[in-house]
């Protein structure tokens, strides 16, 4: 971007709430579930004459739980709104949203800048409403379907406190994690379980005025938000240097084009005349309803990463993948539980399996390894059966073979070198060969044994038992 410009982003999010049915009927919040057309509805989510809607609870608790992820207030009045509307796959011609009393206010997200200090991203609001149907446009024919009418979502509307398509990226990479940690989405957007629009303007540094703001829509993913961010920047920078004048308006995203292209003009911005909705009462809520939607909240995710560097001593950029979502967390957490030392067990989740999972495209909750096998390899080395190279080339074939690490540790044996005069030979070329590192371990540095017993193990092409390196190692030295 241009040095004497910044640009300034806020991103309005819907998510969809992990509610087993609709939010003012009983009928099940069937858009994942893959149900057919039109199997999903009732007088309710149909929009009938008459029918009244009853508040689904859950979807209540759930937008409390996002609201303490947030660290946000959280409005115990809030009133529900229609916002009227006129289009094919919205039946009542209304949608009942929350307008100027939201049920949670304000609150922040964190995120890391790009010099690596913690930045708070403002949270204006979050409130609760309900999804409208699906067009679809079939040659000459238009269908509707309602199974996604009266869905539960929450409307996430963020501070304009971002200042680059980086920013705003790992904006919604922390939100999502936070969302689908705290089980409140699971935020998939192919799904449509999690959607943004963006707003961008652009102003000379130093200048106070915002610029004039544009709206981007139709973003499928967070990539497509960076670029749609990058390409928008640009152009409004462009368009400023040159002296033209932008006017307000909602563009669209072509992702094929990678550009952007003006759905309409802001100046005709629709009306939604909202006012209380009259067929349900102002949302009160209690502080017993607080106190225990606060009890039931697991340990946030920038919590847990706390605990991993304070308490467990990782790095912090270890913590940091292990906490990127918390089936991650819950997995290293389970390896733990066998006695493992946990930066041995960062590592091997962190590099190794992560990496391994992400080349053939698996989340950790499909790894081909459980948490007991990661334990188990880490143990041998530990016990000194396997050196590290052999537990590298184990790795891969418990992981795309399905075999266990104890069968390929002891087939391993069978190739194993524990011939102690063979083991002594090297080692006494490895001694000779780091006079500094033997000093190093006579005056009181342990560590500077491994130096030596790496050199062992390549002289071995890395068959060489490592206990009995230490062993005849120490020996030699003492
Ligand atoms: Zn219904």
């Amino acid at each position: 971007m241009e040095q004497n410009f910044e640009s300034i982003i806020g991103l309005e999010i819907h998510v969809q709430l992990n509610t087993e049915s609709k939010m003012f009927c009983s009928c099940p919040s069937g858009a994942r579930k893959n149900l057919a057309p039109n199997t999903a509805l009732c007088p309710v989510c149909s929009g009938q004459p008459g029918a009244l809607p009853v508040l689904n609870k859950k979807a209540v608790e759930l937008a409390l739980r996002a609201g303490f992820g947030f660290n946000a207030q959280i409005n115990k009045e809030s009133v529900f709104a229609r916002k009227n509307y006129f289009y094919p796959d919205l039946p009542k011609g209304y949608q009942i949203s929350q307008d100027d009393k939201p049920i949670i206010g304000k609150g922040y997200i964190e995120i890391k800048d790009a010099q690596g200090n913690t930045k708070k991203i403002g949270i204006t609001r979050a409130h609760l409403e309900e999804d409208a149907g699906k067009s679809m446009h079939e040659e000459s024919d238009s269908l509707v379907d309602l199974n996604r009418s009266g869905v539960p979502l929450l409307e996430i509307v963020g501070e304009p406190d971002l200042r680059s398509p980086q920013e705003a990226y790992d904006y919604l990479t922390n939100l999502r994690a936070l969302l689908s940690w705290l089980d409140v989405s699971n935020c998939d957007m192919e799904k449509g379980e999690l959607r943004v629009d963006v707003n961008v303007s652009v102003r000379p540094k130093g200048q106070e005025k915002f610029g004039t703001r544009m709206e981007i829509k139709n973003l499928n993913s967070f990539k497509a938000v960076k670029d749609a961010l990058t390409y928008e920047i640009n152009r409004q920078i462009a368009a400023v240097k040159a002296g033209e004048t932008l006017h307000q308006q909602t563009m669209l995203w072509d992702e094929v084009k990678g550009e952007t292209k003006v759905m309409r003009s802001k100046e005709t911005a629709q009306e939604y005349r909202y006012f209380p909705e009259p067929d349900l009462k102002p949302l009160i809520i209690t502080e017993e309803e607080i106190a225990q939607v606060r009890s039931s909240m697991p340990m946030l995710p920038s919590q847990k990463r706390e605990y991993f560097e304070k308490e467990l001593g990782l790095a912090s950029y270890d913590a940091g993948i292990l906490t990127k979502s918390r089936q991650i967390t819950e997995y290293f957490e389970k390896v733990l539980s066998y006695g493992v030392p946990a930066k041995q067990a960062a590592n091997w989740i962190g590099t190794d399996l992560l990496g391994a999972l992400n080349a053939c495209g698996k989340e950790i909750e499909d790894s081909p390894l459980p948490p007991s096998e990661i334990a188990a390899l880490i143990k041998f080395i530990q016990e000194g059966k396997i050196s590290i190279k052999m537990a590298r080339e184990i790795f891969p074939k418990a992981f795309n073979e399905n075999k266990k690490i104890a069968d390929l540790v002891k087939s391993l044996g069978q190739t194993q070198i524990n011939d102690e005069a063979q083991i002594e030979v090297w080692a006494k070329q490895a001694v000779e060969a780091n006079p500094k590192a033997v000093a190093d371990y006579k005056s009181g540095n342990t560590k500077a044994i491994g130096a030596m017993v790496g050199m062992v193990m390549k002289l071995s092409k890395g068959k060489a038992n490592p206990a009995i390196i230490n062993k005849i190692l120490v020996r030699l030295m003492s």
